[in-house]
């Protein structure tokens, strides 16, 4: 008995319990037995599927369909388009941290638009070279600058020590 599963003997003993505990106490019919059964059963299935969520936050959307190409979608109320965070701090008062964690999603989750992403990407890409001139060369002329002081440097050493 000890080693019996929880919910298989417990579960039966129980329905036994109530009916039993039920029928003395009032008058049932023996036709009404089988109703009463199947009802105690019922309640039961009901109770033994606690899936749900605790908050029953159900999300507007399927979570598969929160993320699209073009547009990200709103999985509290249901809101499209490119750019999640800016709606989630006006319309619902949450962070992006705030609302992946309340739907228990990963960090990594877009709150972008992935095509959106990749257009400003790749336009800070292109206002960065046009603004930035100046930042872009410095990058490439390092590989020039180390080479071109060596014979400026060398030449005036030697020049010094010919010289004295
Ligand atoms: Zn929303």
């Amino acid at each position: 008995m000890a080693g019996e599963p929880k919910y298989q003997g417990g579960f039966q003993q129980l329905v036994t319990k109530i009916i039993a505990s039920y029928v003395s106490h009032h008058n049932v019919s023996p036709e009404q037995i089988p109703e009463l059964i199947s009802s105690v059963h019922r309640t039961f299935d009901g109770l033994g599927k606690p899936a749900e969520p605790q908050g029953a936050l159900i999300p507007a959307v399927p979570l598969r369909r929160s993320v699209q190409r073009d547009a990200v979608v709103c999985l509290e109320c249901g809101w499209k388009g490119k750019m999640l965070r800016r709606h989630l701090s006006t319309r619902h008062g949450l962070t992006g941290e705030q609302y992946l964690k309340r739907w228990n999603l990963p960090s990594d989750h877009p709150l972008t638009a992935p095509t959106y992403s990749e257009q400003r990407s790749s336009l800070a890409r292109e206002l960065g070279l046009g603004r930035g001139g100046r930042q872009a060369r410095p990058a490439a002329a390092p590989a020039v600058a180390e080479e071109a002081p060596r014979p400026r440097r060398g030449r005036p050493r030697g020049g010094a020590r010919a010289g004295a």
